[in-house]
């Protein structure tokens, strides 16, 4: 009865080694390729930024309106307003 007993012990430290093998090492390949997903969604992001030309507040480039030239607004309104000055 005391062998059964040590056996499951062994049997149970084994498969939490084995276990937390598995979990040390899954993530840390998803957080190789999370991190370079999102250094690169960084980059195009640190890239993408202009500012408004009425408030001057920095937004993103996809988001940004564009007035004459290479002038960008956050908003519709910040354009108009720029236009009538
Ligand atoms: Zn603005």
């Amino acid at each position: 009865m005391k062998y059964l007993i040590w056996a499951a012990i062994i049997y149970l430290a084994w498969r939490w080694y084995t276990v937390s093998k598995q979990s040390s090492s899954e993530p840390a390949s998803s957080a190789d390729s999370a991190r370079s997903a999102s250094n690169s969604g960084a980059d195009e992001v640190a890239e993408a930024m202009v500012r408004c030309a009425q408030c001057g507040i920095h937004l993103p480039h996809s988001e940004a309106l564009h007035g004459a030239g290479a002038i960008t607004f956050c908003s519709e309104a910040h354009r108009r307003l720029h236009g009538n000055r």
